[in-house]
């Protein structure tokens, strides 16, 4: 373990970019730095985001101190929040290069300023020129990557080699692409960013995304080898860690603020939610559920889905004749959609996701497998049955189904995982035939893996310990 005191003079500067799937982990890990280390820790995210996650500031910009964290928001040039799929990701990427460079560039200056000068920067997805801005300054970084580690070297192998051959049969979704250190995929399973005919506006969100992991990977103004810490577990990818070898490879996941255990008088179970937790008391519904009977329906916070889709989700959740907790986001609701409701069916606009999986009433989760409710499911040893969208979603779907926590959801010619479908994929996972009993018995494997990765002990508790002894070392000797 590293030397106590020379970690306690540390400031650790956690820097996320904005949506929920960023800050849950960022937090979560924001937190476990403190606890671990009892050194200063500031959080800091879009302006916009923490107006949200603090309604009630006097001033909504205002810094913040609650428990070990001080929260200190940066600007995107979007302080009224982005739009997604309705502001344009090119204008939106050019604002949050000048005006978050320019904004984050003062925090630091203040921070010093104040006698409180930052020593150790984590930063996440999109945020290139924090490296930049890093560098300059002579402050050692680590890049906090928020998907899975076979994301992360698909996208590596795609900038260091094996673009050719890609971007050759992209048009064929059944194209078999063998990459070292990943299991052989095929083209449908892999990011829609890699598409060519791909929309002008994601293909700028590419951009940004693999401009950030090559600059992820420069060495640090002294030499040192980069440092990437990845929300995964060894247990989990333990080949697709071996990726790349140009950096230090850090899984110290799962990165879930109310897995962390207590500690220091710290609370740091709590975490922040951009969307207002419905006030219907979903928990004690939950408590009148029969064990591992309920379906957990949710999509994230970014995902939208059309009518025609919530209409058979509903439709085949209702014949399934599973209990059901359905939450659709007030912006997620087109017009006209109808939603049931009755002693069998709640729905929400939002809820304590990580709360609700852990509760034995869970039986299965129909999920958009975003990489951390892929992970959240995994944790809780929740059967998953996926019904993916976009970025690293197919993805993360395919290692579902490789693993053995769950079924694909395959979708209609429209892009509509149909009423019948969704039946069979419940069927299947939480019925009483041989796929049902070997799904379930893997959930609970993975549940446990997951759990003893972050233990005392643990893969990913040994892996913050690593990445905090090699933040010390590059301090010298006190
Ligand atoms: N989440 C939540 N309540 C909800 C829905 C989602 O707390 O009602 C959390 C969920 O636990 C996860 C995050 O929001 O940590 C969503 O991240 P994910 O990577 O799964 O998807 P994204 O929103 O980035 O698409």
């Amino acid at each position: 373990m590293a030397s106590k005191m020379k970690l306690k003079d540390q400031h650790f500067l956690v820097v996320i970019f904005h949506g929920q799937g960023h800050i849950n982990p960022g937090l979560s890990f924001a937190k476990r730095l403190a606890k671990a280390t009892g050194a200063k820790v500031t959080f800091s995210t879009t302006v916009s985001n923490h107006r949200l996650m603090f309604p009630s500031l006097t001033s909504p910009d205002e810094e913040i101190t609650d428990g070990p964290i001080t929260y200190i928001p940066y600007s995107d040039g979007y302080d009224n929040g982005i739009k997604w799929f309705i502001d344009d990701p090119i204008e939106y990427h050019e604002k949050f290069n000048q005006v978050g460079r320019a904004t984050f560039s003062s925090i630091l200056d203040n921070l010093a300023a104040r006698g409180w000068p930052v020593t150790c920067i984590i930063y996440s997805m999109q945020m290139h020129w924090v490296k930049e801005v890093a560098l300059e300054r002579g402050i050692p970084t680590a890049f906090h990557w928020v998907q899975s580690a076979r994301m992360l070297g698909l996208y590596y192998h795609y900038l260091r080699g094996y673009h050719d051959l890609i971007n050759s049969h992209i048009d064929d979704p059944f194209f078999v692409v063998s990459l070292p250190h990943l299991p052989q995929m095929m083209i449908k399973d892999m990011p829609p960013f890699f598409m060519q005919s791909i929309d002008e506006t994601f293909k700028a969100v590419f951009e940004i995304l693999l401009l950030t992991i090559e600059s992820s990977l420069k060495p640090g103004k002294d030499g040192s080898k980069p440092m990437i810490l990845i929300n995964t577990f060894e247990a989990l990818e333990l080949d697709a860690l071996k990726c790349i070898e140009e950096a230090d490879i850090l899984p110290i996941g799962p990165d879930i603020a109310m897995l962390i255990p207590d500690g220091n008088n710290i609370d740091i179970s709590r975490g922040y939610d951009l969307f207002k937790v419905d006030e219907k008391a979903y928990i004690n519904w939950l408590d009148t559920k029969p064990e591992n009977s309920v379906v957990y329906v949710s999509f994230g916070s970014i995902a939208t889905m059309s009518k025609k889709q919530i209409e058979e989700i509903q439709c085949g959740l209702k014949e399934s004749g599973q209990p059901y907790l359905l939450v659709l986001r007030k912006n997620n609701r087109e017009a006209g959609v109808e939603l049931e409701e009755g002693e069998n069916s709640m729905v929400l606009e939002w809820c304590n996701q990580a709360q609700v999986l852990s509760h034995p009433s869970i039986g299965c989760f129909l999920t958009h497998c975003g990489w951390n409710s892929t992970l959240e499911s995994l944790t809780c040893g929740v059967p998953m049955v996926t019904i993916q969208q976009w970025a690293d979603q197919d993805t993360n779907a395919r290692m579902v189904v490789e693993c053995s926590a769950g079924v694909r959801g395959e979708v209609n010619k429209e892009g509509i995982l149909e009423a019948e479908m969704l039946r069979n994929c419940l069927e299947k996972v939480m019925g009483n035939g041989e796929r049902g009993l070997e799904i379930r018995k893997c959930c609970k494997m993975w549940k446990e893996k997951a759990r003893e990765a972050i233990r005392d002990g643990g893969s990913s508790h040994c892996n913050l310990n690593n990445f905090l002894e090699k933040i010390v070392r590059l301090f010298g000797p006190n």
